[in-house]
């Protein structure tokens, strides 16, 4: 099994970087929080013995993931409704919208889609919206036939005569028309898709950081990290429950809200696992932190933050 004890850089090495740092950005506070009158200002003269009050140590958990936003099933969905029904689903259109921003959008991810209704010609009635059947009346004959006696002759003979006439119901057709009862009458049903929303999909990087030192440097180091990775050394590990088990004797030093924040990063990399939409992209880094509290002469207090080991780490300071 590999050592996997980092070493944490020391104070000196950190507060030599955070007055490098400092003086390149605002000479003239350096100069005005820690010079002296009537000396010429030396970065030399300042020392951490002097100016750092208190430190503490603490930790940070980093590893990043890839997130599929706005990825909906491919799949769509059909629906066949009489005429009549159309009107009573709401339709959405998203012609010409280009794709949508899934974090704006309020709805379902599939919805009924206007340009797809169709209107399918009724397959019983073959589109005419009725079907024929004999008429019952005249027997398909659209005849009524009938008999008329008429007396012949002085003898008044009785005579059957055929009498026959156009059939009322039918109006001489012989057929009648009964409404279709798949369609009700309407020649069509009428059919649409139930579509996904055209959402853009964003694959993104993501960056989450867990510390256990209370900085508002959360998000920048966040980002820092994500972007400058391989410049801090951290100890990496391959599952959670690995840096569960090495992480104190891994850093060298232990407190409760180290193992507090290694239980929320445990949990917060669980739910991450879980999300169909999201992939771990790199491995799980602890990095030493190291968090000073400083004060100058004049009194100003401000804190310096180490993130890394003492090979490679980072400084944040809000001097
Ligand atoms: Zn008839
Ligand atoms: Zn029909």
């Amino acid at each position: 099994m590999p050592d996997v004890r980092i070493k944490t850089p020391n104070l000196d090495e950190i507060f030599e970087k955070w007055k490098l740092l400092a003086v390149r950005n605002d000479k003239k506070k350096m100069e005005k929080q820690f010079g002296t009158k009537g000396a010429i200002f030396s970065l030399d003269a300042i020392s951490a013995a002097e100016y750092v009050k208190d430190t503490q140590k603490e930790a940070a958990i980093y590893f990043a993931i890839k997130k599929t936003v706005g990825a909906v099933p491919k799949d769509a969905e059909e629906k066949i409704v009489l005429a009549p029904r159309v009107v009573r689903e709401i339709f959405y259109s998203f012609k010409g919208e280009g794709k949508l921003n899934k974090e704006n959008w309020k709805g379902d991810e599939k919805v009924p889609t206007y340009e797809t209704i169709q209107a399918v010609s009724c397959k019983k009635c073959s589109g005419k919206g009725f079907t024929e059947e004999k008429c019952k009346t005249c027997k398909g004959t659209g005849k009524i036939e009938e008999k008329l006696t008429v007396l012949t002759g002085e003898e008044q003979k009785k005579e059957e005569k055929p009498f026959s006439y156009p059939c009322g119901v039918c109006f001489g057709t012989g057929t009648r028309k009964i409404k279709c009862s798949d369609c009700e009458g309407h020649k069509s049903v009428f059919k649409y898709q139930i579509l996904p929303v055209p959402f853009k999909t964003v694959v993104t990087g993501i960056p989450v950081l867990h510390s256990s030192a209370q900085t508002k440097y959360e998000k920048e180091i966040e980002r820092d990290l994500h972007q400058i990775i391989e410049e801090v050394e951290g100890i990496r590990f391959n599952d959670f429950k690995e840096l569960e088990s090495k992480s104190e004797a891994s850093l060298g030093y232990w407190n409760k809200n180290i193992k507090k924040t290694i239980n929320s990063a445990g949990s917060d990399y669980k739910s991450h696992s879980k999300d169909k939409e999201a992939q771990i992209t790199t491995q799980i880094y602890l990095f030493p932190m190291i968090q000073m509290f400083c004060e100058t002469k004049r009194g100003s207090k401000f804190e310096i933050y180490s993130l890394g080991s003492a090979n490679k780490f980072m400084i944040y300071s809000n001097f």
